[in-house]
């Protein structure tokens, strides 16, 4: 990458659409939205939405509403609304002015079906849920028009009314749009525009017991709002065409600069799911933690397992913006966050399977402060201190008996390896519990091999980590792997049958004493380990495994 040429972002088909509205002078300003149903929390295909935008928008110096879609009180719940908001900002983004709720706009919504009726252009209609489905037809086979289409203005407008007024109940009657019932589009064939529910809302609480269809309230909810790019994903291409059909024969909303609607692809990401519903089901189920679990694909997991920001936008630009459906893979996303802790990361060692070393040629009692860089490439973050001593903790899988072979870098017996960040030991015998397993290595040190190479020229390759016994503090480490064994969970409609038994393992080990400032959700690289980041929700140093230092899902 050369740092003379800016990075131009890669154009795609929602900016040239852009290009051409503001060149035609269409539009002067960019307005977008972001509508989440507040039914669940966010997840990675939803940063995917509120990159593009929000970031379109920020890009034209334009702006984003942030438009809660909440016309289902059944499923919806202000602990949803407040996470939304909380995960929006946290991933960089700030909404224009206050934050919308599609509720606010039912009064509106309701004139506007007022209005329909008045032009003979919605109707209520008393066909049970049965027959509605029967009358739609097939995709082969037009609909049959239901009995009350032709019922007469004045009729509706009464019978509309009582809608609203509780005078029926749920699934008696909704309020239809007359369209067209052979329409080859589904859902052009007289689609619902209200329907009945006696629930209490988060935000209206009462007042309503008709509540609009996402089809209707959505166009206008644009429109109200000035909005001029829609974005969403392709399963609405189809009703791309109510969108436009009711705006087009709204009067207040019949303008040439209305809101327009423009599909995307969906993400989708191996081995994960992006269906709010079966998430939900994984919480309600005990299968994870809460929506936060590190393993969920949830904003919230991904935060508490060690993502930042800048590596989910950065995702976000690596997947792009197209118009067709594919799988994403995962090492993409585990890439982005690689290249951004990479940078960021400060350096530290952590032995995760522990196993007691003693230097035997070293004092009793002696306890050395050595420093050690940071970052190795990053001088201004300065330096650490790391503790030697006489007893010290390796990890198991940095010893064997006897090397396999030459190219063996780790510590085996009468083999010298360096401790990283201080000496050169060799390796003289060790002990074993009663079940053979090696309980103590035994080792020498050579006292003239700090910071420097043996001055007998004697080469010694390989290099492992330790923490110094005394000093170590213990940390429990949580090691993740894919929470589910297929890669196209979105097949199986019961997700548990698919559920990756081994997806966390708990380990308990030692880090060294600076962990224990360590702030909840700061990520380290422990060398040689990989990333972690210490756990938001725990007492003691918990540390979540963000990603291993290298890519390793296709070995
Ligand atoms: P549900 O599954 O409950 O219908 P949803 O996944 O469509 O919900 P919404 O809250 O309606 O979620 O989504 C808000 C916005 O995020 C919508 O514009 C939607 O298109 C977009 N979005 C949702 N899932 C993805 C995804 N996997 N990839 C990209 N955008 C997504
Ligand atoms: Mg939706």
């Amino acid at each position: 990458m050369s740092d003379t040429i800016p990075l131009k972002k890669p154009t795609n088909f929602i900016r040239n659409q852009i290009n051409t509205d503001l060149d035609s002078g269409l539009h002067s300003s960019v307005i977008t939205r972001f509508p989440p149903e507040p039914n669940g929390y966010l997840h990675i295909g939803h940063a995917k939405s509120i990159c593009i935008n929000f970031g379109t928008a920020k890009d034209y110096d334009g702006w984003c509403n942030l438009r809660f879609d909440d016309t289902n009180p059944a499923k919806e719940d202000i602990e949803y609304v407040n996470s939304i908001k909380k995960d929006i900002k946290w991933l960089g983004f700030d909404w224009n002015g206050e934050v919308k709720y599609s509720s606010s706009y039912f009064n509106i919504f309701y004139k506007c079906a007022e209005e329909l009726i008045s032009k003979g252009l919605a109707y209520v209609c008393f066909l049970s849920a049965d027959e509605t489905r029967e009358y739609r037809g097939t995709l082969k086979q037009p609909g049959k028009n239901s009995p009350d289409r032709d019922s007469g203005i004045e009729h509706n407008q009464t019978l509309f009314k009582k809608m609203k007024e509780g005078e029926f109940i749920e699934g008696e009657c909704v309020l239809r749009a007359k369209i067209d019932m052979s329409s080859s589009f589904m859902c052009m064939r007289d689609p619902t525009l209200y329907r009945i529910r006696f629930e209490t809302h988060h935000q209206t609480n009462d007042d309503w017991c008709i509540y609009p269809m996402y089809d209707f309230a959505h166009c206008l909810g644009d429109a109200i709002e000035g909005v001029t790019h829609s974005l969403c994903t392709l399963e609405f291409q189809d009703n791309r065409r109510i969108y436009d059909w009711l705006l087009e024969h709204l009067d207040e909303f019949k303008k040439t600069d209305r809101p327009h609607q423009y599909e995307f692809s969906r993400l989708n990401l191996e081995y994960t799911t992006t269906s709010k519903r079966k998430l939900k089901l994984l919480v309600d189920s005990n299968h994870v933690s809460g929506w936060n679990d590190p393993r969920m694909p949830t904003i919230s997991g991904l935060r508490r397992r060690g993502y930042t920001p800048a590596s989910i936008r950065d995702f976000s630009e690596r997947v792009g913006v197209s118009k067709v459906n594919s799988l994403t893979d995962v090492s993409i996303l585990e890439g982005s966050i690689r290249d951004d802790l990479n940078a960021i990361a400060p350096r530290s060692m952590a032995v995760i399977n522990p196993i007691k070393l003693v230097i035997e040629n070293y004092p009793s009692g002696k306890l050395e402060s050595l420093k050690a860089a940071i970052h190795p490439q990053n001088e201004g973050m300065g330096e650490r201190e790391i503790f030697f001593g006489r007893e010290l903790y390796i990890d198991k899988e940095d010893f064997v008996e006897v090397a396999p072979n030459n190219k063996y870098k780790r510590l085996a017996i009468n083999k010298e390896v360096r401790l990283r960040n201080a000496y050169v030991i060799k390796a003289t015998h060790f002990e074993t519990d009663e079940e053979g397993q090696v309980k103590t290595i035994y080792c020498s040190y050579d006292s003239d091999t700090l910071g420097k190479n043996p001055s007998d020229g004697r080469k010694v390759k390989g290099v492992i980590h330790f923490v110094e016994s005394s000093k170590a503090i213990s940390a429990e480490f949580r090691i993740y792997d894919r929470l589910f064994l297929d890669p196209n969970p979105a097949k199986f409609d019961d997700l548990s049958s698919t559920l990756n038994p081994n997806s966390l393992k708990t380990k308990y080990g030692f880090a060294e004493p600076n962990l224990s400032q360590a702030k909840p959700e700061m990520v380290y690289q422990f060398e040689r380990e990989g990333y972690f980041c210490r756990d938001s929700e725990s007492e003691g140093l918990v540390l979540n495994k963000t990603v291993g230092l290298r890519d390793t899902w296709n070995q």
